[in-house]
Protein backbone atom coordinates (compact mmCIF):
# COMPACT_ATOMS: atom_id res chain seq x y z
CA UNK A 1 0.00 0.00 0.00
CA UNK A 2 1.45 3.42 -0.94
CA UNK A 3 0.84 4.64 2.12
CA UNK A 4 3.15 2.04 4.59
CA UNK A 5 5.76 2.70 2.25
CA UNK A 6 8.71 4.99 3.26
CA UNK A 7 9.25 7.79 1.05
CA UNK A 8 13.26 7.37 1.30
CA UNK A 9 15.85 4.73 0.74
CA UNK A 10 19.01 3.90 0.21
CA UNK A 11 18.37 2.29 -3.30
CA UNK A 12 15.08 2.71 -5.98
CA UNK A 13 15.58 -0.70 -7.91
CA UNK A 14 13.08 0.05 -11.17
CA UNK A 15 11.97 -3.51 -13.03
CA UNK A 16 11.81 -6.92 -10.73
CA UNK A 17 12.70 -9.23 -13.90
CA UNK A 18 16.26 -11.53 -13.18
CA UNK A 19 18.20 -7.88 -13.27
CA UNK A 20 16.78 -6.19 -10.70
CA UNK A 21 15.19 -8.82 -8.26
CA UNK A 22 18.78 -9.60 -8.05
CA UNK A 23 20.02 -6.68 -7.68
CA UNK A 24 17.72 -5.97 -4.44
CA UNK A 25 17.99 -9.09 -3.05
CA UNK A 26 21.80 -8.91 -3.07
CA UNK A 27 21.89 -5.04 -1.24
CA UNK A 28 18.97 -6.38 0.55
CA UNK A 29 21.46 -8.79 1.79
CA UNK A 30 24.40 -6.43 2.42
CA UNK A 31 22.12 -4.53 4.47
CA UNK A 32 20.72 -1.58 2.12
CA UNK A 33 17.29 -0.64 1.96
CA UNK A 34 15.84 -1.70 -0.89
CA UNK A 35 12.39 -0.48 -2.53
CA UNK A 36 11.22 -3.01 -6.13
CA UNK A 37 9.29 -2.13 -8.13
CA UNK A 38 7.26 -3.19 -11.08
CA UNK A 39 4.35 -2.21 -13.40
CA UNK A 40 3.42 -5.88 -13.52
CA UNK A 41 2.06 -8.00 -10.88
CA UNK A 42 4.09 -11.32 -10.24
CA UNK A 43 3.54 -13.74 -11.49
CA UNK A 44 3.97 -12.45 -14.70
CA UNK A 45 5.45 -14.10 -18.11
CA UNK A 46 8.44 -12.65 -20.07
CA UNK A 47 8.65 -13.38 -24.35
CA UNK A 48 11.86 -15.98 -23.66
CA UNK A 49 13.60 -19.16 -25.03
CA UNK A 50 13.30 -19.96 -21.31
CA UNK A 51 16.58 -21.37 -21.43
CA UNK A 52 18.47 -20.95 -17.86
CA UNK A 53 22.17 -20.74 -19.08
CA UNK A 54 25.18 -22.03 -16.73
CA UNK A 55 25.81 -18.36 -15.91
CA UNK A 56 22.19 -18.03 -14.69
CA UNK A 57 22.85 -20.92 -12.60
CA UNK A 58 25.32 -19.27 -10.52
CA UNK A 59 23.06 -16.53 -9.26
CA UNK A 60 20.46 -19.42 -8.65
CA UNK A 61 22.77 -21.53 -6.55
CA UNK A 62 23.88 -18.11 -4.58
CA UNK A 63 20.60 -17.26 -3.69
CA UNK A 64 19.66 -21.10 -2.80
CA UNK A 65 17.38 -21.42 -5.46
CA UNK A 66 18.43 -24.69 -7.08
CA UNK A 67 15.76 -27.17 -5.15
CA UNK A 68 12.75 -24.74 -5.86
CA UNK A 69 13.68 -25.05 -9.95
CA UNK A 70 13.88 -28.54 -9.68
CA UNK A 71 10.46 -28.64 -7.91
CA UNK A 72 9.04 -26.52 -10.95
CA UNK A 73 7.79 -27.93 -14.62
CA UNK A 74 10.99 -27.68 -16.64
CA UNK A 75 12.60 -29.03 -19.68
CA UNK A 76 15.96 -31.18 -18.30
CA UNK A 77 18.91 -30.22 -20.69
CA UNK A 78 22.01 -32.16 -21.42
CA UNK A 79 23.06 -30.60 -24.45
CA UNK A 80 23.02 -28.41 -27.92
CA UNK A 81 22.10 -30.01 -31.21
CA UNK A 82 22.93 -27.30 -34.12
CA UNK A 83 22.17 -28.04 -37.82
CA UNK A 84 23.56 -26.12 -40.92
CA UNK A 85 21.88 -24.41 -43.56
CA UNK A 86 23.22 -27.18 -45.66
CA UNK A 87 21.23 -29.60 -43.24
CA UNK A 88 23.93 -31.25 -41.25
CA UNK A 89 23.06 -32.21 -37.72
CA UNK A 90 25.75 -31.93 -35.08
CA UNK A 91 24.16 -33.55 -31.57
CA UNK A 92 27.08 -31.40 -28.80
CA UNK A 93 26.19 -33.01 -25.05
CA UNK A 94 27.45 -30.37 -22.28
CA UNK A 95 30.56 -31.41 -20.33
CA UNK A 96 29.84 -33.25 -17.17
CA UNK A 97 31.79 -31.65 -14.97
CA UNK A 98 30.69 -28.19 -16.36
CA UNK A 99 30.73 -26.20 -12.53
CA UNK A 100 27.37 -24.50 -13.11
CA UNK A 101 25.56 -27.77 -14.82
CA UNK A 102 25.47 -30.24 -11.65
CA UNK A 103 26.23 -33.66 -13.63
CA UNK A 104 25.79 -32.28 -17.18
CA UNK A 105 22.45 -30.72 -16.96
CA UNK A 106 20.87 -27.40 -17.71
CA UNK A 107 17.19 -26.40 -17.34
CA UNK A 108 14.30 -24.61 -19.61
CA UNK A 109 12.24 -23.45 -17.02
CA UNK A 110 8.97 -20.92 -18.31
CA UNK A 111 9.85 -16.99 -17.26
CA UNK A 112 7.09 -17.15 -15.83
CA UNK A 113 8.65 -19.52 -13.33
CA UNK A 114 12.13 -18.26 -13.45
CA UNK A 115 11.34 -14.66 -12.84
CA UNK A 116 8.74 -15.19 -9.80
CA UNK A 117 11.68 -17.58 -8.11
CA UNK A 118 14.26 -14.54 -8.43
CA UNK A 119 11.26 -11.97 -7.58
CA UNK A 120 10.45 -14.22 -4.13
CA UNK A 121 14.07 -14.31 -3.33
CA UNK A 122 14.11 -10.74 -3.45
CA UNK A 123 10.85 -9.70 -1.79
CA UNK A 124 11.71 -12.46 1.41
CA UNK A 125 15.05 -10.75 1.51
CA UNK A 126 15.15 -8.47 5.09
CA UNK A 127 15.36 -4.91 3.95
CA UNK A 128 13.51 -5.14 0.61
CA UNK A 129 10.27 -3.98 0.26
CA UNK A 130 8.54 -4.59 -3.53
CA UNK A 131 5.67 -2.50 -5.06
CA UNK A 132 4.23 -4.45 -7.80
CA UNK A 133 1.70 -2.52 -10.30
CA UNK A 134 3.70 0.68 -9.99
CA UNK A 135 4.64 2.23 -13.56
CA UNK A 136 7.94 4.21 -13.17
CA UNK A 137 7.29 6.96 -15.55
CA UNK A 138 11.01 8.72 -14.75
CA UNK A 139 13.75 9.54 -12.89
CA UNK A 140 13.77 12.81 -10.76
CA UNK A 141 16.84 14.95 -10.98
CA UNK A 142 18.30 17.60 -8.61
CA UNK A 143 21.23 19.45 -9.86
CA UNK A 144 22.07 17.20 -12.68
CA UNK A 145 22.46 14.46 -9.91
CA UNK A 146 19.29 11.28 -9.99
CA UNK A 147 17.28 11.35 -6.46
CA UNK A 148 14.22 9.74 -7.40
CA UNK A 149 11.69 8.68 -9.50
CA UNK A 150 7.87 9.34 -10.25
CA UNK A 151 5.50 7.16 -11.59
CA UNK A 152 1.94 6.15 -11.24
CA UNK A 153 -0.18 3.09 -9.04
CA UNK A 154 -1.35 0.94 -11.96
CA UNK A 155 -3.92 -0.52 -9.04
CA UNK A 156 -5.54 2.37 -7.91
CA UNK A 157 -8.43 3.41 -9.90
CA UNK A 158 -6.83 7.20 -9.62
CA UNK A 159 -3.99 6.28 -11.26
CA UNK A 160 -2.36 8.21 -8.44
CA UNK A 161 1.06 9.34 -9.46
CA UNK A 162 3.69 9.10 -6.38
CA UNK A 163 7.05 9.94 -6.36
CA UNK A 164 9.81 7.94 -3.90
CA UNK A 165 14.00 9.29 -3.08
CA UNK A 166 16.94 7.18 -2.64
CA UNK A 167 20.61 7.72 -3.17
CA UNK A 168 20.96 5.73 -6.33
CA UNK A 169 18.47 4.62 -9.00
CA UNK A 170 18.91 1.49 -10.53
CA UNK A 171 17.32 0.73 -13.88
CA UNK A 172 16.28 -2.93 -14.21
CA UNK A 173 13.08 -1.76 -16.51
CA UNK A 174 14.23 -4.40 -19.67
CA UNK A 175 14.89 -3.22 -23.68
CA UNK A 176 12.01 0.16 -23.50
CA UNK A 177 13.45 0.80 -19.69
CA UNK A 178 12.42 4.25 -18.74
CA UNK A 179 15.29 4.89 -16.84
CA UNK A 180 17.68 4.47 -19.26
CA UNK A 181 15.77 7.15 -21.15
CA UNK A 182 15.57 9.27 -18.69
CA UNK A 183 19.44 9.04 -17.94
CA UNK A 184 20.59 8.52 -21.43
CA UNK A 185 17.93 10.33 -23.89
CA UNK A 186 18.12 9.39 -27.39
CA UNK A 187 21.03 7.49 -26.43
CA UNK A 188 19.18 4.78 -25.21
CA UNK A 189 18.05 4.06 -28.69
CA UNK A 190 18.24 0.85 -30.00
CA UNK A 191 20.99 0.05 -32.62
CA UNK A 192 19.39 -2.10 -35.58
CA UNK A 193 22.72 -3.42 -36.57
CA UNK A 194 23.03 -4.48 -32.48
CA UNK A 195 19.59 -5.47 -31.49
CA UNK A 196 17.61 -8.49 -32.63
CA UNK A 197 14.01 -9.05 -32.92
CA UNK A 198 12.36 -12.67 -32.03
CA UNK A 199 9.05 -14.50 -31.87
CA UNK A 200 8.60 -17.42 -29.55
CA UNK A 201 5.42 -19.35 -29.07
CA UNK A 202 4.83 -23.15 -27.03
CA UNK A 203 4.13 -25.93 -28.72
CA UNK A 204 2.71 -29.27 -27.95
CA UNK A 205 3.26 -32.71 -29.83
CA UNK A 206 6.44 -32.07 -31.81
CA UNK A 207 7.75 -35.39 -32.83
CA UNK A 208 11.39 -36.33 -32.48
CA UNK A 209 12.83 -34.15 -29.31
CA UNK A 210 15.07 -35.23 -27.36
CA UNK A 211 16.96 -33.80 -23.84
CA UNK A 212 18.97 -31.45 -26.08
CA UNK A 213 17.96 -27.82 -27.07
CA UNK A 214 17.90 -27.67 -30.68
CA UNK A 215 19.48 -24.41 -32.49
CA UNK A 216 18.69 -24.46 -36.42
CA UNK A 217 20.61 -22.51 -38.87
CA UNK A 218 17.75 -22.67 -41.43
CA UNK A 219 19.11 -21.21 -44.92
CA UNK A 220 15.86 -19.30 -45.66
CA UNK A 221 15.82 -17.39 -42.70
CA UNK A 222 19.63 -17.07 -42.54
CA UNK A 223 21.60 -14.94 -40.53
CA UNK A 224 18.67 -15.63 -38.05
CA UNK A 225 18.27 -18.55 -36.16
CA UNK A 226 15.12 -20.94 -35.28
CA UNK A 227 15.56 -23.10 -31.92
CA UNK A 228 13.18 -25.98 -30.23
CA UNK A 229 13.63 -25.88 -26.63
CA UNK A 230 12.55 -29.12 -24.98
CA UNK A 231 10.19 -28.10 -21.76
CA UNK A 232 8.26 -30.14 -19.63
CA UNK A 233 5.38 -32.48 -20.42
CA UNK A 234 6.40 -33.11 -23.98
CA UNK A 235 5.95 -29.22 -24.44
CA UNK A 236 8.60 -26.84 -26.26
CA UNK A 237 9.43 -23.41 -26.75
CA UNK A 238 9.92 -22.32 -30.06
CA UNK A 239 10.88 -19.36 -31.65
CA UNK A 240 13.43 -17.53 -34.28
CA UNK A 241 14.98 -14.07 -33.95
CA UNK A 242 16.92 -12.49 -36.91
CA UNK A 243 19.39 -9.00 -36.01
CA UNK A 244 16.89 -5.66 -36.26
CA UNK A 245 18.90 -4.86 -39.78
CA UNK A 246 18.47 -7.54 -41.48
CA UNK A 247 14.66 -7.79 -40.37
CA UNK A 248 14.32 -4.58 -41.60
CA UNK A 249 15.82 -5.37 -45.10
CA UNK A 250 13.80 -8.24 -45.53
CA UNK A 251 10.64 -6.98 -44.47
CA UNK A 252 11.31 -4.15 -47.33
CA UNK A 253 12.76 -6.03 -49.92
CA UNK A 254 10.68 -9.67 -49.55
CA UNK A 255 7.63 -8.03 -47.71
CA UNK A 256 7.87 -10.84 -44.97
CA UNK A 257 8.23 -11.17 -41.20
CA UNK A 258 9.01 -13.03 -38.22
CA UNK A 259 5.52 -14.51 -37.96
CA UNK A 260 5.66 -15.54 -41.94
CA UNK A 261 9.52 -16.98 -41.52
CA UNK A 262 8.21 -19.19 -38.32
CA UNK A 263 5.00 -20.47 -40.47
CA UNK A 264 6.97 -21.15 -43.63
CA UNK A 265 10.02 -23.27 -41.13
CA UNK A 266 7.19 -24.99 -39.17
CA UNK A 267 5.23 -25.94 -42.94
CA UNK A 268 7.04 -26.23 -45.32
CA UNK A 269 10.84 -26.87 -44.19
CA UNK A 270 11.76 -30.23 -45.11
CA UNK A 271 13.79 -30.71 -41.32
CA UNK A 272 10.51 -30.06 -39.65
CA UNK A 273 6.98 -30.49 -41.62
CA UNK A 274 7.09 -33.94 -40.49
CA UNK A 275 8.22 -32.84 -36.84
CA UNK A 276 5.20 -30.32 -36.78
CA UNK A 277 2.64 -32.21 -38.51
CA UNK A 278 0.36 -33.44 -35.32
CA UNK A 279 2.01 -30.38 -33.29
CA UNK A 280 -0.74 -28.41 -31.42
CA UNK A 281 0.67 -24.42 -30.64
CA UNK A 282 -0.94 -23.64 -27.31
CA UNK A 283 -0.39 -20.44 -27.02
CA UNK A 284 -0.19 -17.11 -29.30
CA UNK A 285 2.90 -16.20 -30.62
CA UNK A 286 4.23 -13.12 -29.04
CA UNK A 287 7.25 -10.76 -29.93
CA UNK A 288 10.12 -8.80 -27.88
CA UNK A 289 13.34 -7.04 -28.66
CA UNK A 290 16.99 -8.11 -27.55
CA UNK A 291 19.64 -5.29 -26.64
CA UNK A 292 22.96 -7.16 -27.32
CA UNK A 293 25.88 -6.54 -24.93
CA UNK A 294 27.98 -5.36 -28.66
CA UNK A 295 26.85 -1.83 -28.41
CA UNK A 296 28.06 -0.46 -25.02
CA UNK A 297 26.41 2.13 -23.09
CA UNK A 298 26.73 4.28 -20.60
CA UNK A 299 25.62 1.88 -17.33
CA UNK A 300 26.64 4.47 -14.46
CA UNK A 301 26.40 8.24 -14.07
CA UNK A 302 25.09 10.94 -10.92
CA UNK A 303 23.55 8.72 -8.77
CA UNK A 304 21.67 5.65 -11.07
CA UNK A 305 23.20 2.64 -12.33
CA UNK A 306 21.62 0.43 -15.25
CA UNK A 307 21.63 -3.16 -15.41
CA UNK A 308 20.45 -6.39 -17.67
CA UNK A 309 18.50 -5.05 -21.00
CA UNK A 310 18.03 -1.51 -19.79
CA UNK A 311 22.15 -2.07 -20.08
CA UNK A 312 21.73 -3.39 -23.07
CA UNK A 313 23.81 -6.73 -21.99
CA UNK A 314 21.95 -9.84 -24.51
CA UNK A 315 25.09 -11.89 -25.82
CA UNK A 316 24.98 -11.04 -29.97
CA UNK A 317 25.67 -14.87 -30.89
CA UNK A 318 23.35 -16.79 -28.57
CA UNK A 319 20.69 -14.00 -27.39
CA UNK A 320 20.94 -15.36 -24.05
CA UNK A 321 20.27 -12.27 -21.26
CA UNK A 322 19.61 -13.61 -18.59
CA UNK A 323 22.87 -14.78 -17.13
CA UNK A 324 24.52 -11.23 -18.02
CA UNK A 325 21.54 -9.65 -16.69
CA UNK A 326 21.98 -11.65 -12.69
CA UNK A 327 25.85 -11.28 -13.40
CA UNK A 328 25.40 -7.26 -13.28
CA UNK A 329 22.76 -7.29 -11.17
CA UNK A 330 25.48 -8.93 -8.58
CA UNK A 331 28.08 -6.71 -9.79
CA UNK A 332 25.70 -3.54 -9.38
CA UNK A 333 24.70 -4.45 -5.87
CA UNK A 334 28.96 -4.81 -4.73
CA UNK A 335 29.64 -1.25 -6.16
CA UNK A 336 26.49 0.29 -5.14
CA UNK A 337 27.28 -0.59 -1.63
CA UNK A 338 30.84 0.39 -1.98
CA UNK A 339 29.72 3.59 -3.40
CA UNK A 340 27.31 4.15 -0.43
CA UNK A 341 29.80 3.24 2.52
CA UNK A 342 32.10 6.29 0.95
CA UNK A 343 29.03 8.39 0.51
CA UNK A 344 30.71 8.95 -3.22
CA UNK A 345 27.55 8.67 -5.62
CA UNK A 346 29.07 10.65 -8.22
CA UNK A 347 29.63 8.89 -11.77
CA UNK A 348 33.24 8.51 -11.00
CA UNK A 349 32.25 6.30 -7.65
CA UNK A 350 29.34 4.08 -9.49
CA UNK A 351 31.23 3.94 -12.83
CA UNK A 352 33.55 1.24 -10.61
CA UNK A 353 30.34 -1.06 -11.46
CA UNK A 354 30.39 -0.15 -15.60
CA UNK A 355 34.41 -0.79 -15.34
CA UNK A 356 34.05 -4.30 -13.29
CA UNK A 357 31.16 -4.90 -15.59
CA UNK A 358 33.24 -4.64 -19.00
CA UNK A 359 35.59 -6.34 -17.03
CA UNK A 360 33.54 -9.32 -16.75
CA UNK A 361 31.31 -9.84 -19.81
CA UNK A 362 34.13 -7.40 -22.17
CA UNK A 363 35.62 -10.13 -23.88
CA UNK A 364 32.73 -12.76 -23.77
CA UNK A 365 30.58 -10.21 -25.58
CA UNK A 366 33.51 -9.08 -27.91
CA UNK A 367 33.85 -12.76 -28.92
CA UNK A 368 30.14 -13.13 -29.60
CA UNK A 369 30.02 -10.66 -31.47
CA UNK A 370 32.22 -11.77 -33.72
CA UNK A 371 30.80 -15.25 -34.10
CA UNK A 372 27.37 -13.80 -34.44
CA UNK A 373 29.19 -11.98 -38.29
CA UNK A 374 31.12 -15.17 -38.84
CA UNK A 375 27.56 -16.95 -38.68
CA UNK A 376 26.19 -14.88 -41.58
CA UNK A 377 28.29 -16.61 -43.51
CA UNK A 378 26.95 -20.02 -44.61
CA UNK A 379 29.99 -21.87 -45.40
CA UNK A 380 31.61 -21.28 -42.52
CA UNK A 381 28.46 -22.68 -40.57
CA UNK A 382 28.19 -25.72 -43.16
CA UNK A 383 31.77 -26.22 -42.03
CA UNK A 384 31.94 -26.29 -38.22
CA UNK A 385 28.75 -28.32 -38.22
CA UNK A 386 29.47 -30.40 -40.96
CA UNK A 387 32.58 -31.42 -38.79
CA UNK A 388 30.72 -31.15 -35.91
CA UNK A 389 28.60 -33.87 -37.33
CA UNK A 390 31.07 -36.52 -37.69
CA UNK A 391 34.39 -35.18 -35.53
CA UNK A 392 34.15 -36.25 -31.84
CA UNK A 393 37.47 -33.49 -31.49
CA UNK A 394 35.36 -30.83 -33.01
CA UNK A 395 32.39 -31.43 -30.61
CA UNK A 396 34.70 -31.51 -27.68
CA UNK A 397 35.97 -28.03 -28.85
CA UNK A 398 31.71 -26.81 -29.38
CA UNK A 399 30.87 -28.79 -25.81
CA UNK A 400 34.15 -26.94 -24.12
CA UNK A 401 32.85 -23.57 -25.41
CA UNK A 402 29.23 -24.35 -23.64
CA UNK A 403 31.21 -24.61 -20.50
CA UNK A 404 33.74 -21.66 -20.33
CA UNK A 405 34.18 -18.06 -21.72
CA UNK A 406 38.11 -19.45 -22.66
CA UNK A 407 37.34 -21.78 -24.47
CA UNK A 408 34.80 -20.19 -26.71
CA UNK A 409 37.27 -17.56 -27.47
CA UNK A 410 39.04 -20.39 -29.56
CA UNK A 411 36.31 -19.31 -32.15
CA UNK A 412 38.01 -16.17 -32.26
CA UNK A 413 41.15 -17.60 -34.08
CA UNK A 414 41.74 -17.76 -37.33
CA UNK A 415 44.01 -20.73 -36.24
CA UNK A 416 40.30 -22.55 -35.22
CA UNK A 417 39.17 -22.40 -38.45
CA UNK A 418 42.30 -23.53 -40.47
CA UNK A 419 42.14 -26.70 -38.21
CA UNK A 420 38.81 -27.35 -38.91
CA UNK A 421 39.70 -27.37 -42.40
CA UNK A 422 42.06 -29.91 -42.20
CA UNK A 423 40.77 -32.19 -39.54
C1 LIG B 1 12.25 -14.22 -27.87
C2 LIG B 1 13.35 -14.12 -26.84
C3 LIG B 1 14.03 -15.26 -26.45
C4 LIG B 1 15.01 -15.18 -25.45
N1 LIG B 1 15.60 -16.34 -25.01
C5 LIG B 1 16.44 -16.32 -23.97
C6 LIG B 1 16.92 -17.52 -23.39
O1 LIG B 1 16.52 -18.63 -23.79
N2 LIG B 1 17.78 -17.44 -22.34
C7 LIG B 1 18.19 -16.24 -21.84
O2 LIG B 1 19.01 -16.21 -20.91
N3 LIG B 1 17.73 -15.07 -22.36
C8 LIG B 1 16.86 -15.07 -23.38
N4 LIG B 1 16.33 -13.89 -23.87
C9 LIG B 1 16.79 -12.60 -23.28
C10 LIG B 1 16.14 -12.37 -21.91
O3 LIG B 1 14.73 -12.55 -22.00
C11 LIG B 1 16.44 -10.96 -21.38
O4 LIG B 1 17.79 -10.65 -21.59
C12 LIG B 1 16.13 -10.88 -19.87
O5 LIG B 1 14.73 -10.95 -19.67
C13 LIG B 1 16.67 -9.59 -19.24
O6 LIG B 1 16.26 -9.51 -17.89
P1 LIG B 1 15.97 -8.08 -17.23
O7 LIG B 1 15.67 -8.35 -15.82
O8 LIG B 1 17.03 -7.12 -17.58
O9 LIG B 1 14.65 -7.54 -17.99
P2 LIG B 1 13.18 -8.12 -18.05
O10 LIG B 1 13.17 -9.57 -17.85
O11 LIG B 1 12.59 -7.58 -19.31
O12 LIG B 1 12.45 -7.46 -16.80
C14 LIG B 1 12.14 -6.09 -16.80
C15 LIG B 1 11.06 -5.84 -15.74
O13 LIG B 1 10.82 -4.45 -15.71
C16 LIG B 1 9.43 -4.20 -15.62
N5 LIG B 1 9.20 -2.87 -16.19
C17 LIG B 1 9.35 -2.47 -17.47
N6 LIG B 1 9.08 -1.17 -17.59
C18 LIG B 1 8.74 -0.73 -16.35
C19 LIG B 1 8.37 0.53 -15.82
N7 LIG B 1 8.27 1.62 -16.59
N8 LIG B 1 8.09 0.63 -14.50
C20 LIG B 1 8.17 -0.47 -13.69
N9 LIG B 1 8.53 -1.69 -14.14
C21 LIG B 1 8.82 -1.81 -15.45
C22 LIG B 1 8.80 -5.34 -16.42
O14 LIG B 1 7.47 -5.58 -16.00
C23 LIG B 1 9.74 -6.51 -16.09
O15 LIG B 1 9.28 -7.24 -14.97
C24 LIG B 1 15.35 -13.93 -24.87
C25 LIG B 1 14.68 -12.77 -25.28
C26 LIG B 1 13.68 -12.86 -26.25
C27 LIG B 1 12.94 -11.62 -26.64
Amino acid sequence: MANSIPASFDVIVCGAGPGGSTTAAYLGRLGRSVLLLDKAKFPRDKTCGDALSGKSMRVVRELGLVKEVEKLPHGSIRGVTFSSPNGALASVPFQSDDANREGGTGYCLRRMHTDNLFFQAAKNTQNVTVREQFQVQEVIFEDGKAVGVKGIDLSSPSREETAFRAKVIVGADGVNSAIARSCLGEKADLEPAHSCDAVRVYYSGISGLTDQIEIHFVKSIMPGYFWIFPMEDGTSNVGLGLVSKDLQERMKKEKTGLVQMLNHIIKEEPMFKERFANAKPLSPVTGWRLPFGSYRRQLAGEGWVLVGDAASLVDPFSGEGVGNATTAGRLAAQFIDEAIERNDLSRLSLGRYEAALWNELGAELATSYRMQQLGRHEWLLNLVIGKAATKPKVRELISASLASEHAKMKFDNPLTYVWLLLT
